[in-house]
Protein backbone atom coordinates (compact mmCIF):
# COMPACT_ATOMS: atom_id res chain seq x y z
CA UNK A 1 0.00 0.00 0.00
CA UNK A 2 1.19 3.67 -0.21
CA UNK A 3 0.79 4.07 3.18
CA UNK A 4 3.41 5.86 4.80
CA UNK A 5 4.25 7.79 1.97
CA UNK A 6 4.22 11.51 2.22
CA UNK A 7 3.80 11.95 -1.60
CA UNK A 8 1.77 8.94 -3.06
CA UNK A 9 1.38 10.88 -6.02
CA UNK A 10 3.99 12.39 -7.98
CA UNK A 11 5.19 14.12 -10.77
CA UNK A 12 8.65 13.64 -11.59
CA UNK A 13 10.27 16.54 -14.21
CA UNK A 14 14.21 15.36 -15.45
CA UNK A 15 15.71 17.96 -17.27
CA UNK A 16 17.39 16.60 -20.77
CA UNK A 17 20.55 18.23 -19.75
CA UNK A 18 20.95 16.09 -15.94
CA UNK A 19 20.23 13.02 -18.76
CA UNK A 20 23.60 14.17 -21.40
CA UNK A 21 25.94 13.48 -17.56
CA UNK A 22 29.05 14.75 -18.02
CA UNK A 23 29.12 14.73 -22.12
CA UNK A 24 26.86 17.54 -21.74
CA UNK A 25 24.76 16.34 -25.03
CA UNK A 26 22.88 13.59 -25.67
CA UNK A 27 21.93 10.69 -23.23
CA UNK A 28 24.37 9.24 -21.23
CA UNK A 29 23.97 5.33 -20.51
CA UNK A 30 25.85 5.04 -17.11
CA UNK A 31 22.99 8.17 -15.70
CA UNK A 32 20.21 6.81 -17.35
CA UNK A 33 21.10 3.79 -15.63
CA UNK A 34 21.11 4.99 -12.41
CA UNK A 35 18.08 7.42 -13.35
CA UNK A 36 16.24 4.01 -14.01
CA UNK A 37 17.15 2.36 -11.14
CA UNK A 38 15.45 4.87 -8.67
CA UNK A 39 12.10 5.22 -11.09
CA UNK A 40 11.91 1.45 -10.65
CA UNK A 41 12.31 1.97 -6.64
CA UNK A 42 9.81 4.69 -6.37
CA UNK A 43 7.94 2.98 -8.39
CA UNK A 44 8.07 -0.15 -6.37
CA UNK A 45 6.94 1.59 -3.43
CA UNK A 46 3.50 2.22 -4.68
CA UNK A 47 3.80 5.64 -6.16
CA UNK A 48 1.69 6.85 -8.64
CA UNK A 49 4.15 8.32 -11.03
CA UNK A 50 4.45 11.11 -14.17
CA UNK A 51 7.26 11.38 -15.92
CA UNK A 52 8.29 14.91 -17.73
CA UNK A 53 11.60 14.38 -19.81
CA UNK A 54 12.99 17.92 -20.96
CA UNK A 55 14.55 17.89 -24.57
CA UNK A 56 17.87 20.58 -23.64
CA UNK A 57 20.47 17.98 -24.01
CA UNK A 58 19.62 18.25 -27.87
CA UNK A 59 17.40 21.39 -28.68
CA UNK A 60 16.94 24.25 -26.76
CA UNK A 61 14.83 26.67 -28.99
CA UNK A 62 15.84 29.80 -27.14
CA UNK A 63 19.45 28.87 -27.73
CA UNK A 64 18.77 27.70 -31.68
CA UNK A 65 16.85 31.33 -32.20
CA UNK A 66 19.42 33.04 -30.73
CA UNK A 67 21.52 31.81 -33.58
CA UNK A 68 19.28 32.22 -36.07
CA UNK A 69 16.64 29.61 -36.42
CA UNK A 70 13.00 30.51 -36.26
CA UNK A 71 11.78 30.37 -32.70
CA UNK A 72 8.21 28.40 -33.32
CA UNK A 73 10.42 25.78 -35.62
CA UNK A 74 13.49 25.65 -32.81
CA UNK A 75 10.45 24.99 -30.39
CA UNK A 76 8.96 22.27 -32.43
CA UNK A 77 12.28 20.72 -32.50
CA UNK A 78 13.05 20.96 -28.92
CA UNK A 79 9.59 19.11 -28.37
CA UNK A 80 10.63 16.42 -30.55
CA UNK A 81 13.91 16.16 -28.89
CA UNK A 82 11.90 15.47 -25.52
CA UNK A 83 9.97 12.41 -27.61
CA UNK A 84 13.28 10.93 -28.35
CA UNK A 85 14.39 11.33 -24.54
CA UNK A 86 10.87 9.53 -23.76
CA UNK A 87 11.10 6.45 -26.23
CA UNK A 88 14.90 6.39 -24.42
CA UNK A 89 13.40 6.00 -21.30
CA UNK A 90 10.38 4.18 -22.12
CA UNK A 91 12.94 1.57 -23.41
CA UNK A 92 15.10 1.53 -20.63
CA UNK A 93 12.15 1.35 -17.64
CA UNK A 94 10.83 -1.79 -19.94
CA UNK A 95 13.78 -4.05 -20.19
CA UNK A 96 13.81 -3.62 -16.51
CA UNK A 97 10.57 -4.83 -16.54
CA UNK A 98 8.63 -1.57 -15.52
CA UNK A 99 5.14 -1.16 -17.38
CA UNK A 100 5.03 2.45 -18.93
CA UNK A 101 3.09 4.34 -21.58
CA UNK A 102 4.67 7.31 -23.48
CA UNK A 103 1.83 10.00 -24.29
CA UNK A 104 2.29 12.98 -26.55
CA UNK A 105 1.13 16.41 -26.75
CA UNK A 106 1.96 16.70 -30.18
CA UNK A 107 0.18 13.38 -31.88
CA UNK A 108 2.46 10.40 -33.90
CA UNK A 109 0.54 7.99 -33.45
CA UNK A 110 3.18 5.18 -34.51
CA UNK A 111 5.16 5.85 -31.86
CA UNK A 112 3.44 7.33 -28.54
CA UNK A 113 -0.29 7.51 -27.56
CA UNK A 114 -2.10 11.07 -28.29
CA UNK A 115 -1.79 12.69 -24.66
CA UNK A 116 -5.58 12.61 -23.37
CA UNK A 117 -5.95 13.34 -19.78
CA UNK A 118 -8.35 10.44 -19.24
CA UNK A 119 -6.21 8.02 -20.34
CA UNK A 120 -3.34 9.03 -18.42
CA UNK A 121 -5.59 8.69 -14.87
CA UNK A 122 -5.81 5.72 -16.51
CA UNK A 123 -2.83 4.28 -16.99
CA UNK A 124 -2.34 5.55 -13.88
CA UNK A 125 -4.54 3.31 -11.99
CA UNK A 126 -3.13 0.43 -13.50
CA UNK A 127 0.25 0.96 -12.19
CA UNK A 128 1.69 2.31 -15.44
CA UNK A 129 4.40 4.59 -15.44
CA UNK A 130 3.20 7.49 -17.65
CA UNK A 131 5.49 9.39 -19.61
CA UNK A 132 4.39 12.84 -20.62
CA UNK A 133 6.33 13.62 -24.30
CA UNK A 134 6.03 16.54 -26.39
CA UNK A 135 6.25 19.50 -23.51
CA UNK A 136 3.00 21.05 -23.90
CA UNK A 137 2.57 20.95 -27.38
CA UNK A 138 3.27 24.75 -27.99
CA UNK A 139 5.65 26.52 -28.52
CA UNK A 140 6.68 29.36 -26.27
CA UNK A 141 6.94 27.09 -23.42
CA UNK A 142 9.15 24.85 -21.38
CA UNK A 143 9.02 21.53 -20.15
CA UNK A 144 9.17 23.08 -16.84
CA UNK A 145 5.30 24.66 -17.56
CA UNK A 146 4.63 21.39 -18.79
CA UNK A 147 5.87 19.29 -15.90
CA UNK A 148 3.59 21.57 -13.76
CA UNK A 149 0.90 21.27 -16.22
CA UNK A 150 0.64 18.05 -16.45
CA UNK A 151 1.13 17.44 -12.51
CA UNK A 152 -1.82 19.42 -11.69
CA UNK A 153 -4.07 17.46 -13.99
CA UNK A 154 -2.55 14.00 -13.11
CA UNK A 155 -3.88 15.78 -8.82
CA UNK A 156 -0.08 14.98 -8.37
CA UNK A 157 1.00 16.36 -4.42
CA UNK A 158 4.15 17.43 -5.91
CA UNK A 159 6.47 17.75 -8.71
CA UNK A 160 9.84 16.81 -7.69
CA UNK A 161 12.59 18.64 -10.26
CA UNK A 162 15.68 16.53 -11.12
CA UNK A 163 18.57 18.92 -12.06
CA UNK A 164 22.34 18.95 -11.67
CA UNK A 165 22.79 20.83 -8.47
CA UNK A 166 21.75 20.45 -4.75
CA UNK A 167 18.61 22.78 -5.39
CA UNK A 168 18.20 26.65 -5.06
CA UNK A 169 20.64 28.76 -4.16
CA UNK A 170 20.69 32.71 -3.41
CA UNK A 171 23.19 32.91 -6.52
CA UNK A 172 25.00 30.72 -9.24
CA UNK A 173 26.97 28.09 -7.09
CA UNK A 174 29.23 27.83 -9.96
CA UNK A 175 30.10 31.94 -10.52
CA UNK A 176 29.58 33.09 -6.87
CA UNK A 177 31.74 31.46 -4.45
CA UNK A 178 29.33 33.87 -1.42
CA UNK A 179 26.21 31.38 -3.30
CA UNK A 180 24.11 30.31 -0.23
CA UNK A 181 22.06 27.47 -0.02
CA UNK A 182 18.47 27.72 0.17
CA UNK A 183 16.31 24.86 1.89
CA UNK A 184 13.12 26.72 1.40
CA UNK A 185 11.50 29.39 -0.29
CA UNK A 186 8.00 30.20 -1.05
CA UNK A 187 6.58 30.89 -4.63
CA UNK A 188 6.27 34.64 -4.24
CA UNK A 189 10.14 34.93 -3.23
CA UNK A 190 11.11 32.14 -6.04
CA UNK A 191 9.11 34.67 -8.54
CA UNK A 192 10.20 37.61 -7.19
CA UNK A 193 13.87 37.16 -6.50
CA UNK A 194 14.54 35.22 -9.75
CA UNK A 195 16.78 32.85 -8.94
CA UNK A 196 16.37 30.74 -11.63
CA UNK A 197 14.40 27.48 -10.18
CA UNK A 198 12.13 27.63 -13.18
CA UNK A 199 10.39 29.56 -15.55
CA UNK A 200 7.64 32.54 -13.89
CA UNK A 201 4.82 30.41 -16.11
CA UNK A 202 5.27 27.60 -14.34
CA UNK A 203 6.41 28.60 -10.54
CA UNK A 204 2.84 30.59 -11.13
CA UNK A 205 1.05 27.79 -11.96
CA UNK A 206 2.26 26.30 -9.12
CA UNK A 207 1.63 28.99 -6.69
CA UNK A 208 -2.14 29.13 -8.43
CA UNK A 209 -2.59 25.95 -7.92
CA UNK A 210 -0.78 24.72 -4.75
CA UNK A 211 1.63 22.31 -5.19
CA UNK A 212 5.17 21.99 -4.16
CA UNK A 213 7.86 21.72 -6.11
CA UNK A 214 11.62 20.19 -4.45
CA UNK A 215 14.55 20.27 -6.32
CA UNK A 216 16.51 18.32 -6.43
CA UNK A 217 20.06 16.54 -7.40
CA UNK A 218 19.67 13.43 -9.39
CA UNK A 219 23.19 12.36 -8.47
CA UNK A 220 22.43 12.08 -4.46
CA UNK A 221 21.57 8.79 -3.91
CA UNK A 222 18.14 8.14 -3.73
CA UNK A 223 16.89 11.28 -3.89
CA UNK A 224 13.44 10.56 -4.96
CA UNK A 225 12.54 7.86 -2.98
CA UNK A 226 13.69 10.25 0.28
CA UNK A 227 11.94 12.87 -0.92
CA UNK A 228 8.23 10.43 -1.43
CA UNK A 229 9.35 9.48 1.99
CA UNK A 230 9.32 12.68 3.24
CA UNK A 231 12.78 13.52 3.80
CA UNK A 232 14.05 16.90 3.19
CA UNK A 233 16.21 17.49 0.84
CA UNK A 234 17.00 19.79 -1.64
CA UNK A 235 14.69 22.95 -2.02
CA UNK A 236 11.17 22.93 -1.47
CA UNK A 237 9.32 25.88 -2.79
CA UNK A 238 5.76 26.30 -1.39
N1 LIG B 1 9.45 23.35 -25.77
C1 LIG B 1 8.38 24.08 -26.24
N2 LIG B 1 7.16 23.95 -25.62
C2 LIG B 1 6.97 23.14 -24.54
C3 LIG B 1 8.09 22.42 -24.04
C4 LIG B 1 9.30 22.54 -24.68
O1 LIG B 1 8.50 24.82 -27.20
O2 LIG B 1 5.85 23.06 -24.03
C5 LIG B 1 10.76 23.42 -26.50
C6 LIG B 1 11.59 24.64 -26.14
O3 LIG B 1 12.24 25.07 -27.32
C7 LIG B 1 12.61 24.06 -25.18
C8 LIG B 1 12.83 22.69 -25.73
O4 LIG B 1 11.54 22.29 -26.18
O5 LIG B 1 13.80 24.82 -25.17
C9 LIG B 1 13.37 21.68 -24.74
O6 LIG B 1 12.71 21.79 -23.51
P1 LIG B 1 13.40 22.42 -22.20
O7 LIG B 1 14.37 23.49 -22.61
O8 LIG B 1 12.32 22.80 -21.28
O9 LIG B 1 14.18 21.17 -21.68
P2 LIG B 1 15.15 21.01 -20.40
O10 LIG B 1 15.72 22.34 -20.05
O11 LIG B 1 14.30 20.49 -19.31
O12 LIG B 1 16.14 20.00 -20.85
Amino acid sequence: GTEGLHYPRVLLKISGEALAGEQGFGISPPVVDRLIDEIRHVHEMGVALGLVIGGGNIVRGTKASAEGMDRVSADYMGMLATVINALAIQNSLERKGVETRVLTAIRMEQLAEPYIRRRAMRHLEKGRVVIFAGGTGNPYFSTDTAAVLRGIEMNADVIIKATKVDGIYSADPNKDPNAEFIPEISYLDALSRELGVMDAAALSLCKENHIPIVVLNLDAPRAVSRVVRGERIGTLVH
